[in-house]
């Protein structure tokens, strides 16, 4: 066992004036027995520990770095910004420039809005589609994450689920009343909620692929179901693509199924923060100051997040996606093939793209009730091995595992065989 010194001395002094020594709960790398490794320097597909430990690094700011830390493209830009001004909170070019890129990228959006997180963003596009429809109601499905916004944190439920339990504390029942939950995949109880409050139901909201409960692709069907029933009873569907925005193709998921809202974080931001809701303009025109759902931001289209937005975009504009594809499938063919070896049956791979999940599962992973019947104590215990091997992975079976376009066969390769070595050892 490697000894973590200094991580563990910083975690003490943290555990004194953090609340649990973090800033964001996944940190605390409670899933895994362990405490969390700090972090000193990062760049390419490496992330290096206070203590000088070099990782390679499948979290990438949980999805955000999709070139891979340190771009130097994208540092040129945020430092020619930077000596510019930092942020305005006035009009600048940089903004119609981002508008333009991420128009360019997805079909279905006429106009944007940028704000500043993720769950901001997830915020405004559930007042749009309540001030849109003026109806109430909104369905989420199960495992599904939108950020921490007070009606959408509401408890996995199983099959038709309307359980309405909030699943944090501080949240009033009153504040979930309008929220229906249904578990992922399950065609047959949406059409069973849209037979039931389908006249009531502003907006339907869905990662379309799932990515916060482990990576779960969508079944057959089932988006375009959400696509047509939502048409059928004009209710208002998001697509929360703050994940899988850019991350396999120059665009999303949305360019398929033509969704009226679509919301991107992450990856858009450059590695600052960010949320973006995009879409119709019938819609988005109800924006402030057009129309009359309040939106505002002290700190909306900040400059240096702008910059390395563009940089970002513009970059991913010519890159080839396939390279990540490819590197993709490699992993997954690394797997598939230990499964086989060990008779591992239990190993249940789930893939979009660079996007990818461990699970260890009886049966295939297509919702977030098989997701959380997953061992979790095996997956620790191979995390632990890897972190000893340097291979940092999301320290949680529910975050998803990224590949980035700094990562090479080598460090896919390097990552294969200590798994492997892994189911050796047991
Ligand atoms: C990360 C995430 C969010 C929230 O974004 P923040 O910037 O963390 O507020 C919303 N939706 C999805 C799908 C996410 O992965």
């Amino acid at each position: 066992m490697i000894r973590e010194i200094r991580s563990v001395d910083l975690f003490r002094q943290a555990q004194d004036c953090l609340v649990g020594g973090v800033n964001s709960p996944v940190r605390s790398f409670r899933n895994v027995g362990m405490d969390p490794i700090y972090f000193h320097r990062s760049t390419g597909p490496w992330i290096i520990s206070v203590e000088g430990r070099k990782f390679i690094d499948y979290v990438l700011a949980w999805g955000t770095f999709i070139l891979g830390h340190g771009d130097e493209d994208v540092k040129k830009e945020i430092i020619n910004q930077l000596e510019l001004g930092i942020h305005f909170g006035s009009c600048h070019e940089l903004e119609i420039e981002f508008a333009t890129l991420i128009k360019k990228a997805f079909k279905c959006i006429d106009k944007i809005r940028v704000s500043n997180s993720g769950t901001e963003a997830v915020t405004i596009a559930i007042r749009l589609a309540r001030g849109f429809t003026n109806r109430k109601k909104i369905l989420k499905f199960a495992g599904n994450y939108h950020g921490h916004v007070d009606y959408l944190l509401v408890r996995a439920g199983s099959g038709l689920a309307t359980l309405n339990i909030p699943s944090s504390k501080g949240i009033p029942q009153e504040f979930v009343n309008e929220t229906i939950v249904v578990e992922y995949n399950d065609a047959r109880a949406v059409e069973e909620v849209f037979e039931k409050y389908g006249t009531q139901i502003a907006g339907v909201i869905v990662e379309p692929v799932a990515g916060n409960i482990g990576v779960i692709p969508p079944q057959n069907g089932f988006l375009r179901l959400l696509r047509e029933i939502t048409r059928t009873y004009g209710s208002v569907l998001i697509f929360d693509e703050v994940i899988t925005g850019f991350r396999s193709e120059f665009g999303g998921i949305s360019n398929l199924y033509d969704p009226d809202l679509v919301i991107l974080g992450k990856i858009v931001g450059g590695g600052l923060p960010i949320g973006v809701i995009g879409g119709k303009k019938e819609i988005m025109d109800l924006l402030t100051p057009v129309g009359e759902v309040y939106h505002a931001g002290t700190f909306n289209g900040n400059l240096l997040v702008l910059a390395a937005g563009v940089a970002t975009l513009k970059k991913l504009m010519k890159m080839d996606y396939r390279y990540l594809e490819e590197l993709g499938q490699i992993f997954e063919e690394g797997i598939v093939a230990i499964k086989n070896r060990f008779n591992q049956h239990r190993i249940k791979l789930n893939r979009y793209g660079p996007m990818i999940s461990i699970f260890f599962n009886d049966q295939e992973v297509v919702n977030s009730r098989i997701a959380y019947e997953s061992d979790r104590s095996l997956f620790a215990k191979m995390y632990r091995f890897l972190i000893e091997k340097g291979i940092y992975f999301p320290p949680s079976p529910f975050e998803a595992i990224f590949i980035s376009f700094a990562h090479t066969i080598n460090e896919i390769s390097y990552t294969i065989d200590r798994i492997e070595e892994f189911f050796v050892k047991m």
